[in-house]
């Protein structure tokens, strides 16, 4: 049994060994000169760009792994297309190179050029995903871009596919001169941040693509989930705004009433009724049939002790203004303030806004009626509503 645990460490410590030297020659072959620039990384925060030209690369597991399951898939496409009797595949991980001015280009290499689909060439960009996405994603088009202009070739085909299900989708993408003009724009941005040595504005943060920051080596040093105002370390207490601030019960019964289902529980709604009671619920209209909720007294007495208070709320975005107007005239002042942007799932939205503020502060409390959002915050250390 001994020796069978020692055989098992062995292998999994020659997995892990063997995957970063796989990535390292991988990596080799990206020279991170400035000057050159890479297309499969244009599309991404010019700030963890400047990182890894400045401080180099420092792949997590989390990348490791990325890079080794697509490797697999890259493969798996490949020798997909080749059996299929349909096209045929007419060179793989073909270098092309960009010359946008004297001293700057861009380079990469094309996965897959076919010969001939319907009468044209065409480059197919393989992307293996955790979620087929509903149109391509900004960075990748960006990058099919580049070689759709170096070959000079009017169609490329992104092709997504999802390593948990194994499904696939593709997407057709047209080439674009001013597609190009842009990445050249981004490109000679990124020279320039890196000639002076100082490092660009935090971009992923700036234009809402936290999961860019979440996968992102350089966080420790970028640190992108400091909230302005708010010194690293601080204390504070994250609140909801419903049930907790304000008592939304007149709001609540009002919508069960005009979703057609008077009295029911939210929980138990079939999913259409329960998008028109959110409808309703989330009204501008109804808004003021709100009033003080249980915990605002106490929550003014934690900010007068020195803890900040910030506002995590499932309300959405767009009833910013008037939800900080509500509390402005409940007396309430705040330290910070996010509300659940369109499209994200209320309870794991939280969550993991939850995870990436612990990493800066001393959460103490989190005042939130959902179980599974208490069940989080216990997790990470903070007592819930139901211990204050
Ligand atoms: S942490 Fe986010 S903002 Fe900072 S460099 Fe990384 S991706 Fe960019």
């Amino acid at each position: 049994m001994i020796e069978m645990i020692g055989i098992a460490d062995k292998v999994e410590d020659a997995v892990r060994k063997g995957l970063r030297r796989l990535w390292e020659e991988e990596s080799a072959l990206h020279e991170w000169r400035p000057g050159v620039y890479y297309p499969s990384y244009i599309g991404y925060c010019l700030r963890k760009q400047y990182y890894i030209y400045t401080l180099g690369e420092r792949p997590t597991s989390e990348k490791l792994a990325v890079f080794a399951t697509g490797r697999g898939v890259h493969g798996a496409v490949e020798e997909a297309l080749r059996a299929s009797g349909i096209v045929e595949v007419e060179d793989v991980e073909k270098k092309v190179e960009v010359k946008l001015t004297d001293n700057i280009s861009l380079s990469g290499r094309v996965d897959l050029l076919l010969a001939e689909v319907e009468g044209e060439r065409v480059i197919v960009e393989v992307k293996s995903t955790s979620r087929l996405p509903d149109s391509p994603l900004e960075h990748h088009v960006m990058q099919l871009q580049v070689y759709l202009n170096a070959e000079d070739m009017g169609r490329g085909v992104l092709l997504y596919w999802d390593k948990r299900r194994g499904a696939i989708k593709a997407f057709n993408v047209e080439r674009s001169g001013d597609a190009l003009r842009r990445i050249a724009e981004r490109a000679v941005m990124l020279h320039e941040y890196i000639r002076r040595g100082s490092p660009p504005p935090k971009e992923a943060i700036l234009e809402g693509r936290l999961w860019e920051c979440d996968l992102c080596e350089y966080r420790s040093i970028c640190k992108p989930f400091l909230l302005p105002g708010i010194h690293e370390g601080e204390r504070m207490v994250i609140s909801e705004v419903d049930k907790v601030l304000v008592d939304d019960s007149e709001r609540e019964r009002e919508a069960l009433a005009l979703a057609g289902v008077p009295g029911a529980r939210i929980e138990e709604l079939p999913p259409d009724v329960k998008r028109r009671f959110y409808e309703y619920y989330y009204s501008a209209d109804l808004l003021s049939r709100d009033t003080k909720g249980p915990f605002i007294e106490y929550v003014w007495k934690r900010r007068a002790e020195g803890v900040k208070l910030v506002i995590i709320s499932g309300r959405p975005e767009e009833l910013r203004e008037r939800t900080e107007d509500e509390l402005r005239k409940l007396g309430l002042t705040w330290d910070y303030a996010v509300f659940r942007p369109e499209g994200e799932r209320e309870v794991w939205w939280k969550t993991n806004m939850y995870r990436r503020l612990v990493e800066h502060y001393q959460i103490e409390e989190v005042l939130d009626r959902d179980r599974a959002v208490q069940r989080t915050a216990r997790r990470l250390g903070a007592k819930t509503i139901l211990e204050v």
